[in-house]
C-alpha cells in the first residue's frame, strides 16, 4: 500500500508543483512534466501528491504506460464508444439492472442493508469515493472513512471534438497525435472513426483549462481549441464543420474524472480507510484498485476484490 512505502510521509509531504519545481532545471522540462501530469490526473500539479503520481504509475507498471500509444494505456479505442462496455453487460443482466435510480442513502440493521429501493445482506459502493460521500449512510460512517472521501475530488476534464471531412492532416503524413505546451488543447489524439471518415481531431481540456474555458462560452471554447488545432495541423483546422464538447465535471453522476485524486497527506493519514468495509457496505471502483488505479482495468480489479469479500463475509 502507498502508505507502506518507505520515506512515504516525506513523499506525500510535497506536491508534484514542489517536485518539478525543485527537480526540473528549465522552463520547457516545468512546463512539459506539468502537461504529462495534468494529461493523466485531469489536475493541477500543485493538486497532486507526489506520492499518488508514484503509487498510480506504479499500480500501472510505470509512467510510460500511462502516457504512451503504442504498447500504452492510450493505445487502443472502442469502436462505437467505451460505453459499449456498460451497456452490453446490462443487456446480460437484464432486470437486475435498476437504470436512473440513483442511491441517497444506505441504512443497515442487523443483517440486513437498505440501499435506495434495494434490500440486501451486503452492499458494494462502486461509485468515486466524492461521490460515495453524497449519499447517507446510517449509522453513520467512522470518521475516517468520511474524511477520507473529503480527500479525493475529481479531476476536472473537457473532451473537444472537431470534425472535418476528411482526416485532412494524414495527407500530409501527420498522426493527429500532439502534444503542445502552449494549450489549451495542450493533449490532441486523432479520433476519426475506423472508416476513416469525417476526420475528428480530440483536444483534451485538463486542470485549469477546463476550469477557466469551462465558464467561457461554447464559440469561445470552440475557437480556442480549434486555435490549438490551427496551430499544430495548419489553418484548415480552423474551420471545422462540426464540433462537439462534453464537460465531465458537469455530469452529476461523475462530477469529473478521470478518477479520483489524492492531495498532499491524504495518503499517509486516511488511505487506510480506502478498501476497509464499514459493517456491511463495502467499497469497490477504480479508485479502490492496486493495479491501474483510474482506469477500467483497475475498476474490473476492484469489483472482484468487492465480490470475494462479500462471498467470504
Ligand atoms: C473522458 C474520459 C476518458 C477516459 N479514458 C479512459 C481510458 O482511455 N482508459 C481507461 O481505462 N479509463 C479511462 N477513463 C476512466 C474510466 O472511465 C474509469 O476508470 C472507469 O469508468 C471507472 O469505473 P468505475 O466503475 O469505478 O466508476 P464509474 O465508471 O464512474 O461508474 C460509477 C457508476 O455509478 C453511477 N452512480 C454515481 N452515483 C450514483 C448513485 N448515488 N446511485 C447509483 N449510481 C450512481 C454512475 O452513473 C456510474 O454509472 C476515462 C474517463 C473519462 C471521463
Amino acid at each position: 500500500a502507498p502508505w507502506d512505502t518507505p520515506g512515504a510521509a516525506r513523499l506525500d509531504e510535497q506536491t508534484m508543483a514542489t517536485w518539478i519545481r525543485r527537480t526540473a532545471k528549465t522552463a520547457t522540462a516545468r512546463e512539459a512534466l506539468a502537461t504529462g501530469v495534468k494529461a493523466v490526473f485531469s489536475v493541477e500539479p500543485a493538486d497532486v501528491s507526489l506520492l499518488h503520481v508514484l503509487f498510480y504509475a506504479a499500480s500501472a507498471g510505470g509512467w510510460d504506460d500511462l502516457i504512451d500509444t503504442e504498447g500504452g494505456a492510450q493505445q487502443d479505442r472502442i469502436v462505437g464508444g467505451s460505453q459499449l462496455i456498460s451497456l452490453r453487460m446490462a443487456e446480460e443482466l437484464g432486470e437486475s439492472v435498476r437504470l436512473s435510480s440513483p442511491v441517497r442513502s444506505i441504512a443497515a440493521s442487523g443483517d440486513e442493508v437498505v440501499a435506495g429501493e434495494v434490500s440486501a445482506r451486503r452492499v458494494i459502493v462502486a461509485v468515486p469515493p466524492a461521490l460515495a460521500s453524497r449519499i447517507e449512510y446510517d449509522p453513520a460512517l467512522p470518521g475516517l472513512r468520511d474524511q477520507l472521501t473529503q480527500r479525493m475530488p475529481m479531476g476536472s476534464v473537457m473532451k473537444c471534438m472537431a470534425v472535418y471531412d476528411e482526416p485532412f492532416w494524414r495527407a500530409d503524413g501527420l498522426s493527429g497525435q500532439a502534444v503542445s505546451l502552449p494549450g489549451p488543447a495542450q493533449v490532441i489524439y486523432d479520433n476519426t472513426p475506423p472508416g476513416g471518415s469525417p476526420g475528428v481531431l480530440l483536444g483534451f481540456l485538463e486542470g485549469d483549462e477546463a476550469r477557466v474555458l469551462g465558464a467561457a462560452t461554447e464559440a469561445e471554447r470552440r475557437e480556442a481549441v480549434t486555435g490549438t488545432f490551427a496551430r499544430v495541423f495548419g489553418e484548415r483546422a480552423r474551420n471545422p464543420s462540426g464540433y462537439i464538447e462534453k464537460d465531465w465535471s458537469a455530469e452529476p453522476y461523475s462530477r469529473g474524472c478521470y478518477a479520483g485524486v489524492l492531495g498532499p497527506g491524504a495518503w499517509t493519514s486516511y488511505g487506510r480507510a480506502l478498501r476497509e468495509p464499514v459493517g456491511r457496505v463495502h467499497w469497490a471502483g477504480t479508485e479502490t484498485a492496486t493495479r491501474w488505479m483510474g482506469y477500467f482495468d483497475g475498476a474490473i480489479q476492484a469489483g472482484r476484490r468487492a465480490a470475494e469479500e462479500v462471498r467470504l463475509g
